[in-house]
């Protein structure tokens, strides 16, 4: 156990923060540096063709022990950490044997994990977790994963007795900008299928998520001296109003849960002149999220007849897709995972992701992949936190995978 703490600790204690204002692959240069320790750990350990490209997507295989035919299975994790919190100077605190009361992160600024705010932390008694000091985010996501990753592989190669085909292992850059499929080359990772280890809580195995679209309404007006306005201004944001009434009220982010889609209205900037409105779909219903579409039309077709003029133009563009039409065809890739987690007493939990993965990506680009738990809890800020034993389940999921894989051919 100590040893999955070392090493995890050593991935987060360096800072991996993406950044979406960013052109270059990876967005931050700071990316690199655990890039390249990755790539001799992976060295380290006996991987065999360990190579990083340009980009800093690091690719690794682990050889077949069997002398029958076993498809080729991957198994993927990102190394960037999420820009909405920071990720430098992490500092990261062991609690062991957590006792199932309050945490304080930070006694000089009073920062608390609380188990009456944060319920999960009740699951954990007695187990050891890895939580921030309070001041920057922790990093499980998805350094968990990584540690996972390596550490399974270290142990299928320190254990030849455990029979496994062809393994290749994939790390990237940028997953948490929406770019970490993006230059992923699928050909080369040469999988027939793939596990992202970049889910939550213990047991998560997902398979389904959003198709998502973004849709920018722009609200042309007309800016006449107030004074002498009467029958000549058009104050696009009393239009931009309308536009946003004439969706369904209770189809928001807020009032949606499980297969529920919605609109989400993310930005709206205003002038008398001109106002931008800025949308996102969504919809696991590959109908319903047409339907979506086909409303956000409607709407601007009638209000722009409404006025008898083009003052609504409506730009639409499709971002990502539910992985379940992949998925479902080869539906043995996530049968095989939750029999894995069965085989080792974890409960599987299957829902849909309300968001996307690289996962759903990299499934439309020919490499099924659905998502299983890293283990870690409240992403992307200050209350972040990891049960070490979440990350030694992972590591066992992953190895129990590789073998039931080899055994069912
Ligand atoms: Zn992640």
């Amino acid at each position: 156990m100590q040893h999955i703490i070392d090493r995890f600790i050593s991935y987060v204690t360096i800072d991996t923060e993406s950044d979406p204002n960013s052109n270059t692959t990876p967005s931050t240069k700071k990316q690199w540096d655990l890039a390249n320790k990755l790539v001799e750990e992976l060295k380290a350990i006996g991987m065999n063709d360990v190579t990083i490209d340009d980009n800093a997507y690091i690719m690794a295989t682990l050889p077949s022990n069997v002398d029958h035919d076993v498809p080729t299975i991957g198994f993927i994790s990102h190394f960037d950490t999420s820009p909405d919190f920071t990720g430098a100077n992490v500092k990261p605190q062991i609690i062991r044997d957590y006792n199932g009361k309050d945490i304080v992160l930070n006694p000089e600024k009073d920062i608390v994990l609380s188990p009456d705010y944060f319920e999960d932390l009740l699951q954990y008694k007695g187990q050891t977790l890895i939580t921030t000091d309070g001041t920057t985010l922790l990093g499980a996501d998805d350094k968990a994963g990584i540690t996972e990753i390596v550490t399974a592989m270290e142990y299928l190669i320190n254990h030849p007795e455990i029979k496994h085909g062809i393994i290749k292992v994939g790390f990237t850059p940028d997953e948490e900008i929406g770019r970490g499929a993006h230059k992923f080359d699928v050909k080369k990772f040469g999988a027939d299928w793939a596990y992202t280890m970049d889910g939550s809580q213990i047991g998560e195995l997902e398979y389904e998520n959003f198709n998502a679209a973004g849709a920018t309404i722009t609200v042309k007006g007309k800016i006449v001296h107030p004074g002498y306005a009467k029958g000549k201004m058009i104050n696009s944001m009393y239009y931009a109003s309308e536009f946003i009434n004439a969706l369904p009220n209770l189809e928001k982010p807020e009032h949606t849960e499980g297969y529920e889609g919605f609109f989400h209205l993310y930005s709206i900037e205003g002038k008398v002149e001109e106002t931008v409105l800025k949308y996102i779909i969504r919809d696991h219903d590959k109908d319903k999220f047409e339907a979506r579409k086909a409303l956000m039309e409607k709407v601007t077709l009638d209000l722009n007849t409404k006025f008898e003029s083009e003052v609504f133009d409506l730009d639409i563009k499709d971002q990502y897709y539910n992985m379940k039409e992949k998925v479902e065809p080869v539906m043995h890739i996530v049968d095989i995972a939750e029999e894995a987690m069965k085989a080792l007493g974890i409960k599987p939990l299957i829902k849909p992701i309300r968001g996307g993965t690289d996962g759903s990506q990299l499934s439309y680009m020919g490499l099924p992949c659905p998502n299983i738990f890293a283990g870690g809890h409240n992403f992307h800020g200050r209350y972040e936190y990891v049960p070490v034993e979440s990350i030694q389940k992972a590591v066992e999921v992953i190895c129990k995978i590789a073998e039931l894989t080899a055994l069912k051919q």
